[in-house]
Parts: C-alpha cells; structure tokens; sequence
C-alpha cells in the first residue's frame, strides 16, 4: 500500500523533499485488530511541529518512518468485536492508504449524522480547540470585543461563531479579502483585516475595535499579536491557541517584550492544548453538534483530492491556501 514516510527534517518552510513515498506490505490481521482503508486526512499546523527533532507535548516524528495525523477509515476488515466491515472510524493514524490498527485510540463516526469530514473539523478538535480555548481562557462576556487571528482558518471560523453566539462583537484578521468577506458573510465577524494589505495592523485594529479587545483568540502569534497586545483592554484574557507565524522560523523569535502591558492592564496569556480538556471532549462535542444542528453555526474545508496530494496540501496551510479546514479526500 502507498505510504508517505518522513525522509528529512525541514529547515524553515517545509518542502517536498521532506516526505517520502513509499510501497508497504498490509501484514495480516490478528485477533483484535481492524483493516482500515483511508477516506479523509486531516492536515494540521502542528504537524510542523512534529517534523522538528524537539522534546515537546507530542514526540517527533522519525525519519524513515510513517507520518501520522487524526484520519477518517472505513473498516474493510474486523477481527474486533466491537467494530465491523463498513463502520467508519476516527483515530490518529499512518499516511497509508491502507492499515491494520489496533482499535485502541480510534472512535467510531456516525456518517449519518454529520458529513464524515465534520469529524476532522467543526464535531473533531478543530471544533474542540475553538470551544474550550475560547470558553474556559477566553471567558467572553456578552458586549465584549473578541479579535481572532488565523480567522478565516478552521480554528478561528469556529471560534469567531461562538463569540457571536456568546454576545461579543468579533473582528477577524486573515490574509485575503476573499477571506474578510467570508468572515463577514458567511460566518457574521463584524469586522474584518486583512493583515497583508494592512500596513499598521495597531491603527486599523484601534478602528475596528474603538473600546479596545477584551479577548483575544491568537492562532498566529508574531506581529499580528503584537498589534492586537497594544489595544488590549484591562483585564483582557488571550488564549494562545496557535503561533503558525513562527513555526517555520529557525530560531527563537524576538519582538516587543509584552511584560509590560500585560502588567499594567491585569492581562491574563495563557497557552492551551486542546487535550488539557479532554475530560470535557463530550460536553464540548454535544453542545456544538447541537448549534450545527441549529444552524447557530456553520463550517466551510478546503478538499484537496488524492494521497499524493497530502504533503503539498499540509504545506498549503503555511500559505494560506486554504479556507476553514484542510482535509485531503482519498
Ligand atoms: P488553519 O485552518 O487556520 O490554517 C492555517 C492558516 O494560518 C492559513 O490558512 C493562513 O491563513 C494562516 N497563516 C499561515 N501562515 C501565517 C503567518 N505567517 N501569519 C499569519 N497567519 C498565517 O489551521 P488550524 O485552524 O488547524 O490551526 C490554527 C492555529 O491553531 C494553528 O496555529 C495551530 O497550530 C493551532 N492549533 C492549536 C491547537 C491547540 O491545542 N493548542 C489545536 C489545533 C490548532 P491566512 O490566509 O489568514 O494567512
């Protein structure tokens, strides 16, 4: 079976180089174990993380060895009780078109009662990532000021949405116009800036946001944060969800020392990782299947199509190619 295997670690961007196609044998299947055939991949930010040889909250990935990500399957196969051919699955899994894996880790999806991609976005930790950050750090308050960056991305969509539902006024930074005006028609920000064409991001974020940013959702970090740190309102809360404007960077990044602001203005910063809520992944996963199902909020993916597809479509990410959450269809 068709295989995609990390053959070297990037330095900055990410490049084809670093992925290797390879052809595995599909051993047989013991007691326990399920076939699985590959529907969907999600392609994720973090994944950039996991190609760097660093000690952080998930081990690297290895060279020479499958990269994985959280898949949709379809068993093909069954040789465990609890799951049978034609049950859909979700769990992290190898970039293969086909796999047998042990069914620990892996969930069932109901495809009958959401799109099966919905469980790699809006119903999966995209979804998850936007809820909790947003409600257990974010803590919006109805007629606060919300700004989101990465917005128009699968996180920031979701978490945009919520802060409307919640009462906020939302202002979302991206880098199109296409983008902003998606934010503002389909997913209804407020406002919207686009951080390419803006040139003082400070101005037009002191515009849209008069009475200054209450919360702040930060998906990218780097320049874009440092001009929303400078309208933030005393006793402001950041989520910091995601820093994709440095991933690729090379070393440590410096930029203005925050300390300052976030003393004199009683700002709360806090990092998060989605699975520091895992004990809460069914109340989260409820009350957002719940708004879908009420049309409160809606989802939009990029499906870019076929396994030979899957790096080009993760490296998409850093380009912004992609409009709310990447997913490759196999
Ligand atoms: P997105 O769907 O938002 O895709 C990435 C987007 O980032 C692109 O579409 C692009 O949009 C934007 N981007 C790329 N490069 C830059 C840059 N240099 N500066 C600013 N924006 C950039 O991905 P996700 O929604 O999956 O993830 C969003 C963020 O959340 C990521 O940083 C990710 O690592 C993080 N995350 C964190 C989790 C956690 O547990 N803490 C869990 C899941 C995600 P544009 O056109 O606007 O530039």
């Amino acid at each position: 079976t068709k295989t995609i295997l990390l053959n070297s670690r990037p330095s900055a961007k990410p490049t084809k180089e670093n992925f290797k196609f390879s052809e595995e044998e599909v051993p047989e299947l013991k007691d326990g174990e399920l076939l699985l055939k590959t529907k969907f991949v999600s392609v994720d930010p973090y994944l950039r993380g996991r190609m760097n040889d660093v000690k952080s909250y998930i081990p690297p990935f290895e060279i020479g060895k499958p990269i994985t990500s959280v898949i949709i399957a379809e068993v093909t196969g069954s040789k465990n009780n609890d799951f049978k051919k034609g049950d859909f699955v979700s769990g992290n899994l190898a970039w293969k078109e086909t796999q047998i894996a042990n069914a620990k880790g892996l969930n069932k999806v109901d495809h009958k009662a959401a799109d099966l991609t919905a469980y790699l976005g809006v119903l999966g930790m995209t979804g998850l990532t936007a809820y909790f950050g947003l409600t257990e750090i974010g803590k919006p308050k109805k007629g606060e000021t919300l700004v989101v960056s990465g917005a128009a991305g699968a996180v920031g969509s979701i978490v945009g949405q919520i802060g409307k539902i919640l009462g906020c006024k939302v202002i979302g930074i991206a880098g199109t116009d296409e983008k902003i005006e998606i934010l503002k028609s389909k997913f209804g920000f407020d406002e919207g800036i686009n951080y390419k064409t803006t040139k003082d991001i400070n101005a037009a974020i002191k515009e849209a946001a008069p009475n200054g940013v209450d919360v702040y959702f930060d998906n990218v970090g780097g320049e874009i944060t440092d001009a929303v740190l400078m309208n933030i309102n005393k006793f402001g809360r950041i989520p910091t969800c995601g820093a994709i404007a440095s991933y690729n960077d090379e070393e440590i990044p410096t930029g203005p020392r925050p300390q300052p602001i976030l003393i004199k203005n009683s700002v709360l910063m806090q990092g998060f990782i989605v699975s520091n809520y895992a004990d809460k992944f069914p109340e989260g996963i409820k009350q957002l299947a719940t708004w879908l199902k009420e049309s409160k909020i809606t989802y939009s993916e990029t499906v870019v199509e076929g396994f030979e597809n899957i790096p080009q479509a993760f490296m998409d990410l850093f380009e912004g190619k992609n409009e709310g959450k990447m997913v490759v269809k196999i």
